[in-house]
Formats: C-alpha cells, structure tokens, sequence
C-alpha cells in the first residue's frame, strides 16, 4: 500500500532532497516504479509574492452595480478601497484611490458589464509602492512615436489545491521523462485544455488579443502568447489576461501558478518578452536591434532586478533549475534562433533582416510593466 509523506519544507532539506529528486530522476523512468517506491512529495514555493501582486495591481475584484454607465474612462469614477486591508499601509484610516485607465469587456458578467484596469494611489495622488503603471506610462509618453510593440509569451503551472502539486501528476512520484508533453495530446500527457480553450475564448471576448496557446514542457504547464500590443496597452493587456486566467482556475478548482519554480528540479516558467520598434521593423531592422542588444548587455544586472518581485531573486532560482531549461539570466548572452541565451533573435527575423527580439530573462511572475519600461528605457531612451 502507499503511504503519502507529508510536504518537507524547503530549505531545511533542500540539500538531501535535490539530492534524491535528481537520483530518482536518472533512476525511473516510469512513474509506478516510483510510486511504489514510497518516498516524499516533493517541495513546493508557496506563491505567496504574486498574491501580494494581484492583490494591489489587479485590484479588479470589486464589482460595482450601475445601471448606466459611460464607457469613457474618463467618465468612470475614481474608487477608493482599503489600503490597509491590502498591506499597503498600516494607518487606519487608509482610503486609497483606483484610478480607471483601461476598459475590457467582461467575458463572465458579458451583456454590458465592462472590466476596469486601475492603478493605485494614496490619498496625496502619490502612486503606490506596488504601482509600476505609472513610471511605465510615463516611459512610454516619452517614445510614444517610436511605437514600441510587445508581445508577452506567459508560462504558468497548474496545480491541484488539495496539494500542490500539478494537476494530473502521479499523486507520488513525477511524471516519466518524456518530450511528447510539449504541444503535446493526449489524456496522458496534456492537462486543463478545457479550462486553457476558456481562456483564449475570454480573452479575445474581453479585447485582449491572443496571439495564440500551447501544452508547454511537463504536464500542467502552459504558454499563452499576448500581443502585439503597444506601448502601455502590453501591460494593461498581460495583466487582464492574468486576472481572467485566475478567475478560470476558481471557476474549474485548480491553482493557476506564475511561481518561476513550483516543482524544484522540473521545468521552470518564464514570461519573455518579445520587443519591436518602428525601426526595428523597417528596413534593415537587424541593425537597430544589434545596437539594442548591446545596450541591453550593459544593462543586464539593472534588467535583472526589476524582472521579478524579489529584485532577482526569484528568477535566480529558475537558473539554479538542473532539469529542462539552462540559464538565460547569469550571464548575458544574445544570439540567432539560440533558446538558452537571454535575448534570441528568432531566425525569421535574421532572414528578413527586420521585426523582433525576444528577452527570455523574465521569470513567470514578472510584473509586465516593470519589464518594458526596462526595455523603452534602455533601448529607446538610452536611460
Ligand atoms: P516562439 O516560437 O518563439 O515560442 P510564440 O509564437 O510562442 O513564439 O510567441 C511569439 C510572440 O511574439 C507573441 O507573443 C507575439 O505577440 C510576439 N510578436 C510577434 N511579432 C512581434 C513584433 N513585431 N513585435 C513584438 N512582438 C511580436
Ligand atoms: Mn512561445
Ligand atoms: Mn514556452
């Protein structure tokens, strides 16, 4: 009979158990030999640093009932909610202010219903510590006719909440080894499509527009692609396709994961960020992109540390990741159709001579605003 030994926290034992992970990794090759092994669960990162994220920037839980309303953001009203009740502030009295400045359609309520992004003030009008849609509209508004195009490519597990650990996984042990789950079929290797198929659905109903969605490199990993969109509407548009993606995983009970790392020594996700210019585009584009790259090579530790919510932290467990991706955030490396270096220029772009970069160092739980404010800064604006 199998025994189910509970979840070993992380760092008291990561040394043993990375260990073991990595042997029984070599050792099976199908799952049942080490189920009836009757080992340990293996470690998980609670996402408690995205949740503190999604609490403050996707402040879009609260609904208000109108009967009529006015789809001009300006016309919309400013709300105030709890800064307390979100940790922004410890006062009590901690009425802080949802600015709107981007409308969806809301594919759950549909009819009229609309899906109000807002950034977050204090009562001085000062942005919140959390809100990093300011200084990007600010960035943009300085290289506007530049017209910096993004397209987000965001990787994500999902996971069971009675455990954690991804959904259709063996409930001991890891799924066999195989390269038949990235866009992959099958009940035996692909997970969630449904809830995946709702997803596009919803967010081409909302307005955001879906480039496309793929079974990424286990079972329970996933990649949609967002974009191209422009300047501030990236963000706006990464951040409403996040919150339709969580309210899905309410909807069919399972987590969704922006957590870099969920199953130590598995595959890790990541949210890279392709990037064009007007001039990267045109004609003899590759040029301009060259001479980005190279200021994104000076640039790289600065880019490291606004990547994700822990200064870099975060992402550095994704390069500490032994499994199935290789580091893209060390050191910094840029080249043709090269999916291990940190920025790759896609081979259709080397034959065109013009289009796209694409910078694979942002881990999955990314703030989208804070990555390309980055890259205007750095590559438009020589910040
Ligand atoms: P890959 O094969 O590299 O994984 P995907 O199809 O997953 O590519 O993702 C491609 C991404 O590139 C999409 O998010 C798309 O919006 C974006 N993209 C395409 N063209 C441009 C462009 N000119 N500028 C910026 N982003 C672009
Ligand atoms: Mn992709
Ligand atoms: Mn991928």
């Amino acid at each position: 009979t199998l025994k189910f030994l509970p979840i070993k926290p992380k760092d008291k034992f990561s040394h043993i158990m990375d260990k073991i992970e990595e042997k029984i990794r070599k050792e099976t090759y199908d799952t049942m030999t080490y189920s009836q092994q009757n080992k340990y669960l293996p470690p998980y990162y609670c996402p408690r640093n995205l949740e503190n994220i999604y609490k403050v920037e996707c402040r879009l839980r609260a609904t208000r009932n109108t009967d009529t309303f006015d789809e001009n953001l300006k016309d919309l009203p400013i709300l105030p909610f709890d800064g307390n009740a979100c940790g922004l502030t410890k006062r009590t009295n901690a009425d802080m202010l949802l600015i709107p400045r981007a409308i969806y359609k809301d594919p759950f309520k549909r009819g009229n219903s609309i899906l109000v992004m807002c950034d977050t003030y204090n009562y001085k009008m000062e942005p919140t510590r959390t809100n990093h849609r300011h200084k990007c509209a600010a960035t943009y508004n300085k290289c506007k006719e530049h017209e910096p195009w993004f397209g987000l490519e965001q990787e994500f597990y999902l996971l069971n909440p009675i455990d954690s650990r991804p959904v259709g996984w063996p409930k001991c042990g890891f799924p066999r080894n195989s390269r038949q789950y990235y866009c992959g079929i099958g009940g035996d290797k692909v997970f969630g499509r449904e809830l995946i198929d709702a997803h596009y659905r919803c967010c081409l109903y909302a307005g955001i527009p879906l480039w496309g969605i793929n079974p990424d490199l286990v079972p329970s990993q996933w990649e949609y692609q967002v974009g191209p969109s422009v300047g501030i509407d990236a963000g706006d548009d990464a951040w409403m396709s996040r919150y339709i993606l969580n309210i899905l995983g309410e909807k069919f009970g399972v987590i969704i994961s922006f957590e870099p790392k969920p199953v130590a020594q598995w595959s890790t996700s990541k949210a890279q960020m392709n990037f064009s210019t007007q001039a990267t585009r045109g004609v003899n584009g590759i040029s301009v992109i060259q001479k980005g790259i190279k200021k994104l090579a000076t640039f790289h530790e600065r880019h490291i540390k606004v990547y994700d919510p822990r200064r870099g932290l975060d992402n550095k467990r994704r390069s500490t990741s032994t499994g199935l991706t290789k580091s893209t955030i060390d050191d910094f490396s840029a080249g043709i159709a090269e999916r291990f270096y940190s920025i790759r220029i896609p081979r259709t772009v080397a034959e065109n001579k013009c289009g796209y970069m694409d910078d694979r160092r942002p881990p999955s739980n990314c703030d989208p605003y804070q990555v390309i404010e980055a890259l205007m800064g750095t590559v438009i604006l020589n910040e």
